[in-house]
């Protein structure tokens, strides 16, 4: 863009691709009923898109200088806020009561994805979360058990959503050019899984993880190993094992049963 003086700050890469661009919103199919909220339009390249889709559409940018580029997109069922994601208390905003389903979709700024994310979990009832994130992180949300990626940020997101793949996005498809490859993420909501206290569930898959390289009895050493044992035998496992053999459905399975 002309004569914008990006800001590192606040991560601004703008997304210049139109074919990522469509591929992002072509990937995003709500009905008339639904809502999308998108956060940090930024120059409103995805925007523009989403509010071709017929459904209500509210964006959280957080730089006044992109009002007038994104107040000129036209549409009667845009609200954009300006305001900091992370501080805006989301209820304010959005009618839960309103929408049957409710799209969150975001390039964000890298180094806030993960409170962005857990954000929209704590707060709202996402029924699908599009993300653009860094190439390592999306590896991280998409890993599977026993590779190097898989950590206690895979097993959260996997208990509550399908990860999927949307598109890989080459650095040079940004201006200005970032230092990494991105990957744009699709969580999906499942209930796949139901742990009978999640508190409980999400303290044992952190603390299985601790430190990646222990084993379970290292890591879990104040828990009742007893009676961990007797679990991860139901699944040909034993204290030696390390957390990243663990599937998602097995940490349930502990935590509901110790
Ligand atoms: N979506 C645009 C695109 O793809 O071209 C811009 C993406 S840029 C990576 C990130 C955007 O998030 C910027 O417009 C930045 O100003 C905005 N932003 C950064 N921190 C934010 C925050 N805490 N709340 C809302 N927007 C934020």
């Amino acid at each position: 863009m002309k004569n914008f003086d990006y800001k590192k700050s606040l991560g601004q890469n703008f997304l210049m691709d139109k074919n990522i661009i469509h591929k992002i919103s072509d990937s995003i199919n709500p009905n008339e009923e639904d809502l999308i909220v998108e956060i940090g339009p930024g120059a409103g390249a995805l925007t523009k898109e989403l509010v071709k889709k017929n459904c209500d559409v509210i964006c959280f940018e957080i730089d006044t200088r992109l009002k007038e580029i994104l107040e000129g997109i036209e549409s009667k069922r845009l609200k954009i806020v300006f305001n900091d994601f992370l501080k805006v208390n989301l209820k304010e905003y959005i009618d839960e009561k309103k929408y049957k389903n409710i799209y969150f979709v975001g390039n964000l700024p890298y180094y806030i994805t993960t409170a962005i994310i857990n954000k929209i979990i704590d707060e709202s009832n996402p029924y699908e979360i599009t993300v653009m994130v860094q190439k390592e992180v999306g590896d991280r949300f998409m890993s599977k058990p026993n590779s190097r990626d898989y950590g206690s940020l895979s097993v959260f997101l996997q208990y509550n959503f399908d990860v999927t793949k949307v598109v890989n996005v080459n650095k040079r498809c940004f201006e200005p050019v970032p230092k990494v490859d991105s990957v744009v993420v699709k969580l999906s909501k499942n209930k796949k899984f139901k742990a009978n206290n999640e508190e409980k569930f999400y303290k044992l898959v952190k603390d299985s993880f601790t430190q990646k390289r222990k084993n379970l009895r290292n890591n879990l050493r104040n828990y009742n190993l007893e009676k961990i044992e007797e679990e991860l035998k139901k699944y040909n496992k034993d204290l030696t094992a390390r957390a990243e053999s663990l599937t998602v459905e097995e940490f349930v399975n502990i935590s509901n049963n110790i």
